[in-house]
């Protein structure tokens, strides 16, 4: 119930979660709780709405993490970016109204959430970076490991291996974003600051850990070959909307200078 991770099915529950004993996430303070998809559709349910031209689906009340995900919008098919634990019927109808998902892209394993649940309600393979498949907690055979630094998608969308947060962390190029300047999928991996013009890394967000200057290089690095005006954050309207580039440089170079480098 804390990170919204699915695991496989089992007639008891599991005994401890990998991704809440991470560092990076927590245990909640009443020790672990489990529950099931059919509670979750019960007093929960799935918000569908623009956000800053694309269009996000997030859960009311906010579960887990409280991510919203993605559905970006394309002609040659449409791409679910990062995903959330609950799907209902509701949910799945209106997104097959917009078109259906052909493929999922997750940024890192804290919104793995129940992308197995996604993948075959719209039939869709799931993209994720190799280096976290340890945090994969219900293996699937529609789950489709890539390993390079970046990774081809259709209509010039780019999956971009950018690290820090996690080994494997993704951002997503898209290049009809912002308005034809293009845009960045981010997740966590790059966090649009509380101001929404900055933006931030961390190693653990819940537990105050940053990242090594290398790292943040790394993740500038891996970025600075795409063009974009507009970063997207993991949360609703959590976006740098304008100057994102220029916001990842400058952001950087402070992150470096608190931390003493
Ligand atoms: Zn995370």
């Amino acid at each position: 119930m804390t990170c919204g991770a699915q695991f496989a099915p089992s007639t008891t529950p599991p005994s401890r979660c990998d991704v809440c004993e991470d560092e990076r996430q927590y245990v909640g303070w009443s020790g672990q709780q489990w529950g099931t998809l059919d509670e979750l559709q019960r007093d929960h349910i799935n918000e569908i709405r623009e956000d800053l031209g694309l269009t996000g689906i997030g859960t009311k009340p906010s579960f887990a993490i409280g991510q919203r995900a993605l559905l970006v919008r394309s002609p040659a098919g449409n791409l679910l970016w990062d995903c959330i634990t609950l799907l209902d019927d509701a949910t799945a109808a209106s997104i097959r109204e917009l078109g259906g998902v052909r493929a999922i892209a997750i940024s890192h394993p804290h919104y793995y959430s129940s992308m197995v649940e996604w993948s075959r309600c719209f039939n869709a393979p799931i993209y994720l970076h190799a280096a976290d498949r340890q945090w994969v907690m219900r293996p699937d055979d529609a789950i489709q490991f890539w390993s390079e630094d970046i990774k081809a998608l259709w209509d010039g969308m780019t999956l971009i291996r950018a690290g820090g947060h996690f080994e494997g962390g993704t951002v997503l190029h898209l290049p009809a974003g912002a308005e034809g300047k293009g845009a960045l999928l981010a997740g966590d991996i790059i966090t649009p600051a509380q101001d929404r013009r900055w933006v931030s890394f961390m190693y653990s967000y819940p537990n105050y850990i940053p990242l090594p200057a290398s790292e943040i290089d790394r993740i500038v690095a891996a970025v600075e070959p795409f063009d974009f005006d507009r970063i997207y954050g993991a949360w609703w309207d959590r976006n740098v909307a304008s100057d994102a580039k220029a916001a990842v440089r400058r952001s950087a170079e402070r992150y470096k200078r608190a931390l003493g480098g």
